[in-house]
């Protein structure tokens, strides 16, 4: 594997010497995402497609995500937090650009003078609307109703005044009403009902606002799951963000079974090698012993890294064998019981061994799926939680000819 030689957490030398391999690093695969983003497109069709890249595209770095999400077809890119969208925009990338969650601290200013869509569930109409006359330019919304997730989002009650107000506003030129949405809860579980009562409570609000004179150019409400499992939910444009990463939102189905490619890698290499005898406790509590003389491998990552500190028995494979964590994961550091390898007695070391916690487990290797069911979480987690400590490598920068 190579990787550029520009970026991340390791200083170039002064003397020139050629860039060390890195300790550690979460290699992100450009043309994963792209082969994700067609994939995606291609069941999303004739609805376009939002690349969701919020929290820096779920910890694969939003700004090289985005750029590749759109080579691939994207044509809108969300994020949850104006400021992430100001980043984007900074970095030069012009295209329509969603943020939906908001505070009374937020910037509207900043997003309208950006060009940047601004989510409004009701409160933020006045600030937009006095950011707009502030910037002399009109602020382009997307009007968010809660169809029962419960969370952001105008409540039924509250649709037909929001509505009426935002025409108002648009009448006078002070804004333009670009989408109406909504977000579902339950569409990674496609065999309960709810899904379908949100959709039917989202067809009655657009019906709503058609009728107060709302024309937007896009309806959205479909996550991953649902552009994948509930083409009925598609409308003008899908919000995709775990599907675009290569990973799956259904319990029961691989990445590989639905086409896509996870487009993360984490690995290190191999801290320390030793043997102990029978009976060594290993790690903080000493809640694992070694059930004969053993050999530990000592794999340096660990919470701090944002391997779940919970997640004992997720798996490191080195050297073509997969092996569980044992005893606790630290903030630094956790440790694989190899076996007896009699390192001291002439048996190969696996210092310096490549050690990888999850990849796109095409050879069977393991993958955030693995580490998401030993953390008792989602694969979203495992992605996103992965730390800054830990330097994103990109591969695959440019598109293949
Ligand atoms: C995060 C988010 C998405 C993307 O959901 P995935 O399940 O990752 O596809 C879509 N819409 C909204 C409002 C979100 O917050």
């Amino acid at each position: 594997m190579t990787y550029p030689a520009s970026t991340g957490g390791i200083l170039p030398s002064a003397h020139a010497a050629p860039v060390p391999a890195d300790e550690r690093s979460a290699i992100i695969d450009l043309e994963a995402i792209r082969h994700n983003v067609r994939r995606l497109a291609a069941a999303a069709s004739p609805a376009q497609l939002m690349a969701v890249v919020k929290a820096d595209a779920y910890g694969h770095g939003a700004v090289p995500v985005a750029r590749a999400a759109l080579e691939a077809g994207a044509s809108w890119l969300g994020v949850a937090h104006i400021s992430e969208a100001l980043a984007l925009r900074a970095a030069g990338i012009d295209a329509p650009l969603l943020a939906w969650l908001h505070t009374p601290e937020s910037n509207f200013g900043a997003a309208v003078a950006a060009g940047v869509d601004i989510g409004c569930s009701g409160w933020e109409l006045d600030r937009i609307v006095a950011a707009a006359r502030e910037q002399e330019r009109p602020a382009r919304i997307h009007l968010k109703v809660d169809t029962g997730l419960g969370r952001n989002g105008a409540t039924l009650d509250a649709w037909d005044h929001l509505v009426g107000e935002a025409v108002e506003y648009q009448d006078e030129g002070l804004l333009r009403v670009v989408g109406v949405f909504s977000h579902l809860a339950v569409a990674d579980e496609p065999e309960r009902p709810e899904t379908d009562e949100q959709l039917a409570a989202f067809r009655e609000v657009l019906a709503i606002a058609g009728d107060a004179g709302v024309d937007p150019e896009v309806r959205h409400l479909a996550n991953t799951p649902a552009t994948l499992s509930r083409p009925d939910t598609h409308f003008d444009l899908v919000r995709v963000g775990l599907g675009i990463y290569g990973l799956s939102p259904f319990d029961g189905q691989t990445s590989a079974e639905l086409g896509l490619r996870p487009a993360m890698t984490v690995r290190t290499v191999v801290a320390h090698c030793k043997d102990v005898p029978e009976g060594q406790g290993v790690s903080y509590g000493l809640n694992y012993r070694t059930p004969g003389p053993s050999t530990l491998g000592l794999i340096p990552l660990g919470y701090a890294d944002g391997v779940p500190r919970v997640a004992t028995g997720g798996p490191v494979r080195v050297d073509g064998v997969t092996y569980p964590v044992v005893g606790r994961i630290a903030m630094d550091q956790m440790v694989i019981d190899l076996g007896n390898r009699g390192v001291s007695g002439g048996g190969r070391s696996l210092l310096g061994a490549e050690a990888e916690l999850f990849g796109d487990g095409a050879d069977g290797g393991p993958t955030a799926d693995d580490w998401a069911r030993a953390a008792g979480t989602n694969n979203y987690e495992i992605v996103t939680r992965i730390s800054s400590r830990v330097p994103r490598r990109v591969i695959n920068e440019t598109p293949a000819p």
